[in-house]
């Protein structure tokens, strides 16, 4: 498998580049085109000598992944389906969708949302993306080719860690790829989002490190032995050590923390379920984000309607906690995250 360009440190690539014939700064530049200005190809590189051009294509691949593209929506949300090859065993896919601004006349970009590995051990009897457990982690360079593959279908000016996998079981690579987007993606720390299930030991240790984004954590429902089945990883972890976590987070980074809730049909979204969150989120600096289910086959459970939903947003804003409904879009055969990919394992 030939070293691809984004997995090379700034010293190989320079290496490289002169091995092919260049001079040290070219290595700049090429990272420059490819990281800064989108550029995707070599032969369009005209400030480079043409030889150099012809030579890199030959012997550093620009990009790893084999992508297939879909159209989820005619609003112009699209998921690219990765194929990574792997050093050993099957290629790697993974989904990254892009989701244009609700309105053609935003000025905003797009929202990228990104996977950080191949399959998920926590397996969430609810998500596609966990159903046959965890392949291996991404590479930093996988995790940023998706933003430039992303980059490619249009201006994208946020990203949300919550495409496949847990991004606090593979956090080293998630955070060498932002510190590699950042700059040329002008992401600032609040324009990424990352999505956990909240190992508390894992979130405590990272706060004073104030990483360059803004955390939601995946609580689903307020009592204990309920998220052990809903996630199954988080079993023998209190909610309330998941809460200290998150206040805790909070105080080291400046930042809140949204804690999301999957609404399932009469699982999680009853009135109890309601009391009792608003209960324990009421004295805390956060907000809450309910995400109605998108259906996954043979999942056994059912999206909730639209009156429950709300009724459980009333509940909460009565409660005086800032809480908003995710509208998924796209929606309609395969939405839900990590579906497309599951379909093609079996
Ligand atoms: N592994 C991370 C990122 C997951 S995706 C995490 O668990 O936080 C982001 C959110 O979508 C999570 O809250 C996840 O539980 C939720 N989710 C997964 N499958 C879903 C489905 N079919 N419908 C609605 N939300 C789902």
């Amino acid at each position: 498998m030939a070293a691809n360009l984004l997995s090379l440190s700034k010293e190989d690539l320079e290496r490289r580049v002169v091995a092919a014939g260049g001079r040290p700064f070219h290595a700049r530049v090429v990272r420059e085109r490819v990281l800064a200005a989108g550029v995707l190809d070599y032969a369009a590189m005209t400030s480079l000598p043409e030889d150099l051009r012809r030579r890199l294509a030959a012997e550093v691949p620009l990009l790893a992944a084999e992508q297939r593209e879909q159209a989820l929506a005619a609003d112009g949300t699209t998921r690219l389906l990765l194929s990574f090859p792997s050093a050993e065993g099957p290629p790697a896919s993974v989904e990254t969708v892009y989701i244009p601004p609700r309105s053609a006349r935003s000025r905003r970009g797009a929202t990228l949302c990104v996977s950080t590995q191949v399959g998920c051990p926590v397996a969430c009897p609810f998500c596609a993306s966990g159903r046959a457990g965890l392949q291996r982690n991404l590479a930093p360079h996988e995790i940023i080719e998706q933003f430039l593959r992303g980059r490619a279908l249009g201006p994208v000016s946020r990203a949300v860690v919550m495409g496949i996998g847990e991004p606090f079981l593979n956090m080293p690579a998630l955070l060498a790829a932002l510190e590699c987007v950042r700059e040329p993606f002008e992401l600032g720390a609040r324009s990424v989002t990352v999505s956990t299930v909240g190992f508390p030991g894992r979130l405590r240790r990272l706060a004073p490190e104030r990483p360059p984004f803004q955390l939601a954590i995946s609580l689903h429902t307020p009592f204990d032995e309920q998220r052990a089945q809903l996630v199954p990883a988080m079993r023998g972890t209190p909610v309330e050590d998941v809460l200290a976590a998150g206040d805790d987070w909070f105080e080291r980074t400046g930042r809140e923390v949204t804690y999301e809730i999957v609404l399932l049909a009469g699982v999680t979204d009853t009135r109890e379920h309601a009391t009792a969150l608003a209960a324990r989120l009421v004295s805390r600096r956060c907000s809450v984000n309910l995400i109605p289910f998108n259906a996954v086959e043979a999942s056994g459970f059912r999206r909730p309607d639209p009156a429950s939903v709300e009724a459980y947003r009333v509940r909460l804003a009565d409660a005086g906690l800032v809480a908003t409904v995710r509208h998924s879009r796209g929606a309609g055969s395969d939405a839900a995250c990590g579906q497309l990919r599951l379909r093609t394992l079996s």
